[in-house]
């Protein structure tokens, strides 16, 4: 068994380090539960699980505390795919809800797997999921102040590989903050968050540049084809590079194999498979 979460991008590790230890305890909690919780629970499960705490978080830029769009709205992205039956579910700016990830996987049950807006909202009433406002003071001060334009990515993702050897990942996100309201980003399409009976991954970033490599699907396609999930991600980066690209990966194979890695310093992450592992 394996597993792997994502907070996504924290500019501020290198000189906050009240933040930054805030980040690797929330992480390293989380990723120790989610653990123990995978002991009992399918990959699948337990993706929808550390997902669910890590949008409980007011660290991370998903489900409450996320990113505001230009028009004052905060709308949720968020994916999960089963690496054996090779579904993929999201949802895709809801509104108002506390954990889209649940909606996301919910629709895994259904042909129409891919919700957006409005349907994706109403979709979630009709299968109990009560209004939640994910607006937090700090987000609405900063919105105010537009101080979070650019630079504060803190999406979320988990990768896990459970005892019967299959895999799952599942991505939420606020988005990037300020956008066109909206905006579609990466994490729930496939380039976001991606996994086969092979591979999984899910990324953080900019959205944009994820989708035009396609980064989640192309590792993904690599390790099937024969590479390691370093050396398809290394191929994959270095892709990235020529546009000049902004994101951070975290991976497990079928066969064990858990890593991670980022264009630019420092996604943070946390990593569970007997021993726990935390972004430094
Ligand atoms: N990928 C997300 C987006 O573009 C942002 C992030 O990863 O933090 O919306």
């Amino acid at each position: 068994m394996k597993l792997i979460i994502h907070g996504g991008f924290f500019s501020e590790s290198t000189t906050n380090q009240e933040m930054k230890k805030a980040k690797q305890d929330a992480l390293a909690e989380i990723v120790t539960l989610s653990y123990a919780y995978l002991q009992s629970h399918t990959a699948l499960e337990t993706v929808s699980f550390a997902v669910s705490l890590l949008e409980d978080n007011l660290l991370f830029n998903a489900g409450l505390g996320s990113q505001i769009q230009s028009d004052g709205k905060v709308r949720l992205s968020a994916s999960i795919m089963d690496g054996t039956t090779r579904k993929f579910a999201g949802v895709i700016n809801i509104q108002d809800v506390q954990h889209p990830i649940q909606v996301a996987s919910l629709l895994l049950n259904y042909e129409d797997s891919v919700l957006s807006g409005e349907g994706a909202v109403h979709f979630a009433r009709e299968n109990g999921h009560a209004h939640f406002n994910p607006v937090t003071e700090q987000r609405l001060s900063e919105y105010e102040a537009k101080l979070n334009q650019k630079n504060n990515l803190g999406t979320v993702g988990c990768v896990a590989l459970d005892a019967s050897g299959k895999l799952a990942v599942g991505t939420s996100t606020g988005g990037k903050g300020f956008e066109i309201p909206c905006r579609v980003s990466d994490s729930a399409t496939v380039a976001g968050n991606f996994a086969n009976a092979v591979a999984g991954i899910s990324c953080t970033g900019v959205g944009e540049d994820i989708v035009s490599v396609a980064l989640s699907a192309a590792i993904v396609t690599r390790v099937t084809d024969g590479f390691t999930l370093k050396e398809a991600c290394d191929k994959s980066f270095a892709e990235l590079k020529t546009i000049d690209g902004f994101a951070g990966v975290i991976g497990i194979t079928a066969t064990g194999e858990v890593y991670h890695t980022d264009s630019h310093p420092y996604m943070v992450w946390a990593s569970f498979d007997g021993s726990l592992q935390v972004f430094n």
